[in-house]
């Protein structure tokens, strides 16, 4: 009866100790993350003022994707590009 009760303890402490752990490790690995890439260092996309890096997609009435009408057919048969 007493093996029962120390045996539930053990398992419960067994599972809170590893969440902690767990948690632990997520909260360095995330701090570790912040500090290693800055905000102010992320890639931003910067259009090129001549217009030729923003295009207008087009959907395909054959594949029904969107693509730039500039990247010619999908390879599909009757791409109407
Ligand atoms: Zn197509």
């Amino acid at each position: 009866m007493f093996a029962k009760f120390l045996l539930t303890v053990a398992v419960v402490a067994i599972i809170w100790f590893g969440f902690k752990y767990l948690q632990r490790v997520t909260e360095l690995r995330g701090r570790r993350d912040a500090a290693r890439a800055p905000s102010g260092d992320k890639p931003r996309f910067e259009p090129v003022t001549d217009g030729e890096s923003v295009q207008d997609l087009v959907k395909c009435s054959v594949c029904n994707t969107f693509r730039s009408p500039k990247l010619g057919p999908c390879g599909r048969a009757k791409c109407p590009y």
